[in-house]
């Protein structure tokens, strides 16, 4: 069985011709899977009843997400959804909206995709890390959660505007299939999201960035740093051992200069871990003058015995970063109460 969200536009095309078929049969089959959403090859009633029969026969299919559940946080704009993929897993997608920050600006719909069941690098303030790792996403179970969001917009007369790589897993160590869903979201002949709309969140897994980088995408990249020496970084991140904070920052150097895109590093903040002024100053010293930014994210509760700093303790952190010449913000969190948030993304215990 070959899903249709699998293929490239340039494979389907190729499919259609080995078949026998016109290369405009591939366009009959792409423009309805990303626009129409169809749920079987039958659905594509432009596509000759012999082609769709021939595809059924050699072992395609459409490969549709079902919901099985759904939680909309109080003010509306964030909504988690339990997605059960055509493998029969389960996964959960995040659909997080915005108003425009600027007048004359666009709302944003971002979703955040998730690329594992679970995830093997264990982030000890993560719900994701604890469930422990489960199975990789195909790129086809990572395209139809987009999908799945994609046809609830279109009935409101809305659309997908970004995507996230920051649901459940880590991107770069599924990095093929996350790549190829990436080429397919992304292709005019796809689904056609500007590669600029699109942030792959990672670790820090220095070998996935400098291959990202050599993609000639672009693409925007976060790391997820959360610590300015290796000692505390260890603690946080126990399966950073291989990946010193050092070669983290040349690995988002060497993006930055590849790509021309700025790189941002995620700083999970915690009270009482690494939070202090001192060790603002410590991470101050370490990206000041490259260019980079930090988003500074207050910790969200999960299951862990980590707690939000207080929103002094936040502002100070800001305060030293900036004034040092570090660019940064304060993440604006959505879906908290709906455990939507980052870090809180687990299968099950939802609601
Ligand atoms: S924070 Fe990201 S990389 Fe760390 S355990 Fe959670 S999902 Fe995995």
């Amino acid at each position: 069985m070959t899903d249709l969200y699998r293929l490239l536009p340039e494979e389907v095309e190729k499919l259609v011709i080995d078949m026998g078929y016109d290369r405009y049969r591939a366009d009959q089959i792409l423009l309805p899977l990303y626009y129409k959403f169809p749920k079987d090859i039958n659905d594509i009633p432009q596509l000759p009843k012999k082609l769709r029969e021939e595809l059924t026969e050699a072992g395609y299919t459409i490969g549709s997400a079902k919901e099985t559940h759904r939680v909309v946080s109080e003010d509306g704009d964030t909504t988690k959804l339990l997605l059960e993929l055509s493998d029969g897993s389960s996964v959960e997608t995040v659909l997080m909206q915005y108003e425009p920050t600027k007048i004359g600006g666009h709302p944003r719909s971002t979703i955040c995709v998730s690329t594992q069941i679970g995830c093997a690098m264990g982030c000890v303030f993560c719900a994701t890390g604890q469930m422990g790792f489960e199975t990789n996403l195909k790129a086809e179970h990572i395209v139809s959660q987009v999908i799945h969001f994609a046809e609830i917009l279109e009935k409101r007369g809305e659309h997908v505007t970004n995507l996230v790589f920051m649901g459940m897993g880590e991107p770069m160590a599924n990095y093929d299939e996350m790549i190829r869903a990436v080429k397919i979201l992304t292709h005019d002949r796809g689904f056609g999201l500007g590669q600029r709309h699109i942030t792959i969140s990672t670790i820090g897994i220095a070998s996935g960035i400098e291959k990202l980088a050599e993609e000639n995408l672009q693409i925007g990249l976060a790391i997820s740093l959360h610590a300015p020496n290796n000692e505390l970084r260890k603690k946080l991140v126990p399966t950073a051992g291989s990946h010193s904070v050092e070669d983290i920052i040349e690995s988002g150097r060497k993006y930055f200069k590849k790509t021309g895109r700025r790189v941002t590093f995620e700083y999970a903040l915690m009270e009482g871990i690494n939070d202090s002024p001192e060790i603002a100053n410590e991470l101050a010293k370490l990206l000041r003058g490259n260019g980079s930014h930090v988003n500074i994210i207050p910790i969200n509760p999960t299951a862990g015995d980590f707690k939000r700093p207080s929103e002094k303790n936040v502002l100070e952190f800001e305060r030293i970063l900036r004034q040092s010449g570090v660019n940064c913000t304060v993440r604006v969190e959505k879906g908290t109460e709906i455990s939507a948030a980052c870090g809180q993304l687990r299968t099950d215990i939802i609601g």
